[in-house]
């Protein structure tokens, strides 16, 4: 175990920081997010500010932390990185608060899990560049005040309605990414090819793009997989039927569903005659938590139009039940 894992790993991380853009020109998509976010950065670098805080959401794996890093780079400051879990104690994000230089960018990801004592600091820290806290505790405790260096708090979360509201108003930018089309994860797909060294043909890369969940590390992580497939088994190159082979040997289906998003759409199907069905039977049936059906399954089918939110709980859409070519239940009249 010892011996692989590490190497694993280390590749992936390789892998990543060599595709990862570094500047908001190579941020693929999100048209909007660039758009906005080139013009608060140019006005903030233009008035010698940092620039705002600012909170990015989104389903796992659109560019969060990426785009985290391209805001640092583009403003020419530190990125200092942490995520909600790790702060666990008010001196814990005080200790990365007193360590920041004029203009950096603290971010944190996971950001709705601060622990409530923790988002107290923060508030006025936020607010007014202020550290408030208390230390020791009982009578010899005592409240100091420092002043922190103008800083960027960059906030990720998967969901917007996970952060308290106190927090959330304290984010002067809200940004929310979307699943990317097909060709620009194709274009992405091709980028990183490129990178590895490896041909890919047009109809290969569009092939990986189709089946990535609108996901560009979904789509990184496929190109690596047919990179293998197509090195064992096609002399490395990238063609579509290379593509379309090595995912069918992944049971990565043309709709891009893997076999947790077939689980879940035939449980609400086959186990609760197509929904509405609370998320929390949904989760014991297939034994999944509920946390990664709400942010990682359910939203890619529900974009795509597989999967429905009501207020009484998921249902699968006629959709869903076309896909595994069971008949959808008729509608009721009227
Ligand atoms: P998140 O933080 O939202 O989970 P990441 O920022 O880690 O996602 O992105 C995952 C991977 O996808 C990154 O390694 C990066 O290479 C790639 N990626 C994400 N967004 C883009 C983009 N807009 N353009 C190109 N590649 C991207």
């Amino acid at each position: 175990d010892r011996l692989i894992s590490p190497d694993i790993r280390s590749d992936d991380e390789r892998f990543d920081r060599a595709i990862r853009p570094r500047r908001l020109d190579d941020y693929v998509g999100q048209a909007a997010v660039r758009e906005q976010m080139g013009i608060f950065m140019e006005a903030a670098r233009k008035r010698g500010d940092a620039l705002d805080h600012t909170l990015i959401f989104g389903p796992p794996g659109l560019g969060k932390t990426t785009l985290a890093n391209i805001i640092a780079e583009e403003m020419g400051a530190n990125l200092r990185q942490t995520s909600g879990p790790v702060v666990e104690r008010p001196g814990d994000l005080a200790a990365l608060l007193t360590n920041l230089e004029p203009g950096d960018v603290l971010f944190v990801d996971e950001i709705h899990r601060l622990s409530p004592v923790v988002e107290e600091v923060l508030y006025p820290a936020m607010e007014d560049y202020q550290l408030d806290i208390v230390i020791g505790e009982g009578p010899a405790a005592r409240s100091i005040k420092l002043d922190l260096p103008p800083f960027t708090l960059v906030g990720a979360t998967t969901r917007a309605g996970l952060l308290t509201s106190p927090l959330r108003a304290r984010f002067g930018i809200v940004q929310r990414l979307e699943f990317y089309d097909e060709a620009e994860l194709a274009f992405i797909v091709k980028r990183s090819a490129d990178i590895l060294n490896l041909p890919v043909e047009e109809a290969g890369a569009r092939q990986i793009a189709s089946r990535s969940r609108g996901t560009p590390r979904v789509a990184n992580r496929l190109l690596r997989r047919v990179r293998d497939f197509a090195e064992v088994k096609a002399e490395g190159r990238v063609t579509e039927s290379v593509a379309q082979q090595a995912m069918d040997m992944l049971e990565v289906d043309p709709n891009g569903f893997d076999i947790m998003d077939r689980k879940l759409m035939l449980s609400i199907i086959e186990k609760f005659d197509g929904g509405p069905v609370g998320v929390d039977s949904l989760a014991a049936a297939i034994g999944e938590e509920r946390g990664t059906i709400e942010d990682v399954i359910e939203p890619y089918l529900i974009q795509q139009g597989f999967m429905k939110r009501t207020a009484r709980g998921r249902m699968a859409t006629s959709s869903a039940w076309l896909h595994f070519g069971l008949k959808p239940p008729g509608h009721r009249p009227g």
